[in-house]
């Protein structure tokens, strides 16, 4: 079966030090570089926002496209990667979900490839991760979210874990790096 790997959102302003930071969210890189040979696919989304967006009012401003704090983790395998989709472009979207990028469609990047099944990583948990995790559930697609690989902003205390519990219970596997057999 084939599998992809989706990198949610891992920018400067999601890691320690950014300006919406997901608590030890660079912890991600070095899990999600081990992973990348693994996959035929590796998919990298990015928060890619104007400066003036509804989204900064729910949210302090971050990931606006081209500054430095929407750049990737300055760590993570940039080579590894096959490609890169952009969400959040708009000024009325949230753009939380990977399959609300513009640049790309990425269900049909992901059929065109013959995947049937996505291994979510990266940040946040509770946010970007779960609505995509989530969407490429409904579009039929088998996920699992390597919890190694994702970090939650846990703006409440236990978001990260409510948001694991709730995929889980939708049907979405949850494990770690190292549980992997391939
Ligand atoms: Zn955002």
């Amino acid at each position: 079966m084939e599998k992809a790997l989706l990198i949610v959102d891992v920018q400067r302003d999601f890691c320690p030090g950014g300006a919406l930071a997901a608590p030890g969210g660079d912890a991600v890189v070095p899990v999600i570089n081990g992973l990348m040979d693994r996959f035929p696919l590796v998919v990298a989304s990015k928060d890619w926002h104007p400066r003036e967006t509804v989204h900064f009012e729910k949210w302090p401003p971050h990931c606006i496209r081209g500054t430095a704090g929407a750049a990737f983790h300055p760590d993570l395998d940039e080579k590894g990667i096959d490609a890169v989709v952009l969400k959040g472009t708009g000024n009325t979207d949230d753009g939380y979900s990977a399959f609300e990028a513009t640049n790309e469609d990425l269900i049909y990047l992901l059929r065109k490839a013959g995947i049937k099944e996505v291994f979510v990583t990266g940040l946040a948990t509770d946010y970007c991760v779960r609505a995509t995790a989530l969407d490429a559930l409904d579009a039929g697609f088998r996920v699992t979210v390597i919890t190694d690989a994702v970090r939650a902003v846990d703006l409440h205390p236990g978001d990260g874990a409510a948001a694991l519990a709730e995929m889980q219970a939708r049907g979405i596997t949850c494990c770690t790096a190292g549980d992997l057999s391939f």
